[in-house]
């Protein structure tokens, strides 16, 4: 049996901040599980819940338990669950889906209107427990550590990016070098991209770039021209894929001339705001743009799971790794732009 309750890591004030609270642990109803948090991992949306700026207060209600990105062991198990054991070690998905739309019921889960996410809509995972619908749950094998189900919210982000387009043989332009980005260009490499370029304007973040995917070729666009990287690759009508991660204006600008006639591009930054876009240049550029949200239930978490367990390694994108008491500590390596993914340990 679990106590009745629990530490979780709240936003209690619509104020900067977020506190370790004493909670309830969450009553699960009969469709529902119970799971032991073990590692969660501090995301860039933590951040924005952290500093509450405009959206945030505008989007989460107060109090919150934050948190989205988790591994960790199902404890209990409601009544009508079949196909989960107790002990069974797990992360899972935090958008909450609804089962009545027409993207819903034709399977596209993630096309719900009404998707709701933990974390921010609904009690987060920065807790010792979190209930989750068994639906939303993705049993992890062994051969995968709980400091990596704790990122495969994000990882799943970048497969699901990278894996709008195929990308087998192709050249690939990466804006933007968060972790989602690194990732990003990891599984590009992996899914059998010929050239992956990535982009920032953070030399930090290029330099984690390279160490967890030596093979891919950084470009600090602050210093170096896109055109001439191009060049030195050999790439004389410009790349097939971009993939937009960063949000910036300037970085889809960039995309849009670097590309091939007809190259495609993926978009999963997100800018702020309205911004400016030259559509004559996309239109006769023949280019396609996909906008990418969440994953796919609950095909993005196979395919990650399966490139994993075959050869897919982003562990060394976790740079920094927390005992829970220190979560101050966590959220102030992601507030200084150099880190790589912050996982803070519950057990
Ligand atoms: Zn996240």
């Amino acid at each position: 049996m679990t106590a009745n309750t629990m530490k979780a890591l709240a936003k209690s004030k619509p104020e900067p901040g977020l506190w370790m609270i004493e909670a309830q642990v969450p009553e699960i109803g009969p469709d529902e599980v119970l799971i032991r948090i073990n590692k969660t991992g501090i995301c860039g949306t933590d951040i924005h819940i952290w500093n509450w700026d405009e959206w945030a207060a505008a989007t989460v209600p107060v109090p919150m338990i934050t948190g989205h990105e988790f591994a960790g062991e199902i404890v209990e198990i409601g009544r009508n669950v079949t196909g989960l054991k107790l002990g069974q070690r797990c992360s899972g998905e935090g958008h909450l889906i609804g089962t009545d739309s027409r993207q819903s019921r034709a399977g596209k889960f993630h096309l719900d209107p009404g998707t709701r996410g933990i974390g921010v809509n609904e009690q987060g995972a920065f807790a010792q427990y979190l209930k989750l619908p068994a639906f939303n749950v993705v049993p992890l094998p062994d051969d995968i550590p709980d400091e990596i189900g704790a990122i495969l919210d994000p990882l799943g982000n970048a497969v699901h990016t990278a894996l709008s387009f195929d990308l087998l043989g192709e050249d690939v332009l990466i804006t933007g070098a968060g972790p989602i980005g690194i990732m990003a260009a990891a599984v590009a490499r992996h899914a059998g991209a010929r050239n992956v370029v990535l982009t920032d304007i953070n030399a930090d973040r290029l330099t984690l770039a390279s160490h967890v995917v030596p093979s891919v070729r950084t470009v600090n666009v602050t210093k170096e021209d896109l055109h001439d990287v191009a060049h030195e690759l050999g790439l004389t009508e410009g790349f097939d894929v971009g993939l937009e991660m960063s949000g910036s204006q300037a970085a889809l600008d960039q995309v849009v001339e670097a590309l091939v006639m007809g190259g495609k591009i993926a978009l999963l930054g997100i800018p702020p705001g309205k911004s400016p876009v030259n559509w004559s240049r996309i239109v006769f550029k023949a280019i396609t743009i996909k906008g990418v949200y969440g994953r796919e239930m609950f095909e993005t978490w196979y395919k990650m799971i399966a490139m994993l367990q075959n050869g897919l390694d982003v562990s060394r994108v976790i740079t920094h790794r927390f005992d829970v008491s220190d979560f101050a500590k966590g959220f102030a390596e992601m507030k200084s732009g150099r880190s790589g993914k912050v996982v803070l340990d519950w057990r």
